[in-house]
């Protein structure tokens, strides 16, 4: 099997994608267990903070390497909090923090005007120079409710309310939003794109 890197830490993003590459021939290691330096997310699009964790990882490593990137843009806030999703409320805040921060930016907009759409990017770098990343994206089409409701899901899911649904994300079982979700539709296309070469 060939091995694959992924930067991150977070465990339910190695399951989850380990499932989908198992089957596909590639062993997904986390970077831990190469010690793996951090580095800044600075950039100012999904992909590029995508592309500077995958690209770090492949050159501290020496292999393939995969990272992803997500967040929550809101039309009546020009698109924030965006790439800043984690850390909408400042360096560490916790989801509470965020979730309050955007309410109280919301409260005074009207429901028409509250539409949101959460953005996935999955990044694959054949090695640390690759001049064409595999790219895979997904988008989730929502609008910002000003009350919570449900429990499942993390982040911003109980103020990410689906009209088509009449329920939030948070009130989604946990199969059916890795079936709709941003996060879903870009493991989808990961999983066509490398059924097609061969890394
Ligand atoms: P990261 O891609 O792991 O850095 O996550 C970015 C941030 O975007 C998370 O910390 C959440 O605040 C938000 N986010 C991304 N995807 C979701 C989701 O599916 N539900 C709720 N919040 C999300």
């Amino acid at each position: 099997m060939k091995q694959l890197v992924l930067a991150s830490g977070n465990p339910g993003k190695l399951r989850e994608l380990s499932a989908i590459l198992d089957d596909l021939g590639y062993q997904l290691s986390a970077q831990s267990e190469f010690n793996v330096s951090e580095v800044a997310e600075t950039g100012t699009t999904f992909v590029e903070n995508a592309i500077i964790k995958a690209r770090h990882a492949a050159i501290e490593t020496g292999l393939p390497a995969l990272a992803d990137d997500s967040g929550i843009e809101v039309d009546a806030l020009d698109g924030a909090p965006g790439v800043y999703s984690a850390r909408f409320a400042g360096t560490g805040a916790d989801d509470a923090a965020n979730n309050a921060l955007l309410v109280e930016k919301l409260k005074s907009v009207p429901k028409a005007e509250r539409g949101a759409r959460y953005r996935a990017v999955i990044v694959l770098m054949r090695h640390a120079a690759d001049p064409s990343p595999l790219i895979c994206e997904g988008d989730w089409e929502g609008m910002i409710q000003l009350q919570p409701s449900g429990d499942g899901g993390f982040g911003y899911d109980p103020y990410f309310y689906l009209p088509e649904k009449g329920c939030s994300s948070a009130e989604l079982s946990a199969a059916e939003k890795n079936r709709l979700s941003h996060r879903g539709q870009a493991l989808t296309e990961l999983k066509r794109k490398l059924s097609l070469i061969r890394v």
